[in-house]
């Protein structure tokens, strides 16, 4: 008997081995897209369906503060993690909170009530949607070159809100706002509401006059062809006045992209949703159409549980009424999505399951108390090279660094690596056009090296004491 057994051991670990050998390092299954039960939450035991759908409800009910939020959940979190999550904001937070219930509700979807603060903690939207103290990195919260505006946008702005950084495109910043607060927001230094960290700053035209700056600037600058519509979020530009914007924009012979930036889609699809809007977007696809612009929406989903039916609805109608692409923008983050099967989860469900180009995936900037989230340049390289081949490649994103004063680089690209003092080196190919008019030496601005910082705790032993005896070095 004992033989025999012994055999059906061997059999098994055997077959167990032959089937380990033939499987893939990610195995692509597919799945059908869900909408999380918003009743297991007590604040919304009796909330129909009609009332989910409803855009206005959902803004009228997000969750701005801890009280809002015990109304919602109540006992279904422990006390500590309401005071882990004051302590946060109280001391660290860059972004005040705001939370459509869309997007709360795609947190800890399955949870039991049990387990359902092991759950929330642990959960990836609530990671980067929901920060708390004990999430921060405690030595190093902020990397010493953390700044607010770590991208320098406001120093390209040509006018107030609009930023010309690379050759032939541009950023409108058209308003400040969002229908949702990301906490690892890369505009912290002006979007959102002031928190004990951050005094925000604000913008100072007009709204009207600040649109008319940025047509004049477009009539007057025939070699931008391509306006990034941006904020903040569009969804929070009233309609009327979003689509008198983009229409002048289409009048503009030389525009010849608009790519529309709104994370709402995700975070608030019932935004894009609703009759006017979508009407509103046919009007505008149309006349794209006429002119031969390309009309896109750019969203910014980053994790699959955010990839719910609702969200797949909001991308066809807006694909149906004429715009000829959504994509997405996704942020790479620690205890978010940076493995391989976060990253292709979620991009087989925004490709496969919501029509949504996966297109980017951006390292988190170098925005103060953002180190717990942030990669490594080699941990991003090592990503890239476990995604390849999987997607189709037109829908295989690229990750990127958004690498200061020199614009978006491919991983890859770099010019050299310090791995010890994890500081990697990039150049660029163009001026800003802020900078096209510079005297210091132009040339300089193409061969010199731009200095980009990996995160501390992911350096080795030696580079992790070096930044402690040198935490101003500069490379
Ligand atoms: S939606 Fe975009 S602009 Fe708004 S808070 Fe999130 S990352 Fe920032």
């Amino acid at each position: 008997m004992t033989a025999l057994s012994d055999l059906r051991a061997l059999e098994t670990t055997v077959s167990a081995a032959v089937q380990e050998a033939g499987r893939q390092p990610y195995e692509y299954a597919r799945h059908e897209l869900v909408e999380p039960d918003w009743r297991r939450y007590p604040g919304w035991a009796g909330v129909t369906e009609a009332q989910w759908r409803d855009a206005q409800w959902q803004r009228v009910n997000c969750v701005k503060n801890e009280r809002q939020l015990r109304k919602v959940v109540g006992d279904l979190l422990t006390e500590s993690f309401y005071a882990d999550l004051r302590a946060d904001q109280e001391t660290l937070a860059t972004m005040s909170m705001l939370l459509p219930p869309q997007m709360l509700n795609t947190m800890a979807p399955t949870a039991s009530a049990g387990e359902f603060t092991d759950a929330f903690y642990a959960d990836p939207v609530r990671r980067y949607m929901l920060p708390v103290r004990s999430d921060r990195d405690p030595a190093w919260p902020s990397h010493p070159h953390s700044t607010r505006d770590s991208l320098h946008e406001a120093e390209m702005w040509v006018v107030e809100g609009l930023t010309h950084r690379y050759p032939t495109k541009v950023l409108a910043e058209l308003l400040s706002t969002c229908p949702q607060y990301c906490g690892h927001c890369t505009r912290m230094d002006l979007v959102g509401n002031s928190t004990p960290q951050v005094d925000k700053h604000k913008l100072a035209l007009k709204p009207v006059d600040r649109q008319d700056q940025m047509i004049d600037y477009l009539r007057r600058t025939p070699g931008v062809r391509d306006v990034v519509v941006s904020g903040g979020d569009v969804a929070n530009v009233p309609w009327k006045q979003l689509e008198g914007f983009l229409m002048r924009l289409l009048d503009i012979d030389t525009v010849r992209d608009i790519r529309l930036a709104t994370k709402a889609l995700a975070g608030l699809p019932q935004h894009w949703l609703q009759p006017s809007v979508v009407e509103g977007m046919e009007r505008v696809a149309r006349t794209a159409a006429r002119r031969g612009v390309n009309l896109a929406i750019h969203t910014h989903v980053n994790h699959v549980q955010s990839v719910t039916p609702l969200v797949a609805e909001a991308a066809r109608t807006a694909l149906e009424v004429g715009v000829r692409d959504v994509r997405n923008q996704g942020v790479l983050m620690r205890g978010v999505n940076a493995t391989p099967e976060a990253l292709l989860d979620l991009c087989f469900a925004l490709q496969g399951e919501a029509n949504i180009l996966p297109y980017y995936f951006y390292m988190c900037d170098m925005i103060p108390n953002a180190e717990h989230w942030r990669v490594a340049v080699w941990e991003a390289q090592e990503l890239q090279h476990a995604i390849m081949g999987y997607l189709p490649g037109y829908a295989t994103p690229r990750i990127i660094c958004d690498v200061p004063y020199v614009g978006k680089r491919w991983v890859h690209q770099l010019a050299d690596y310090d791995r010890v003092r994890g500081v990697s080196y990039w150049t660029k190919n163009y001026r800003a056009g802020t900078e096209r008019g510079a005297t210091d030496d132009p040339a300089a601005i193409l061969s010199r090296r731009y200095p980009y910082y990996d995160p501390i705790a992911t350096l080795p032993a030696d580079g992790q004491s070096f930044w402690r005896a040198n935490p101003a070095y500069s490379a």
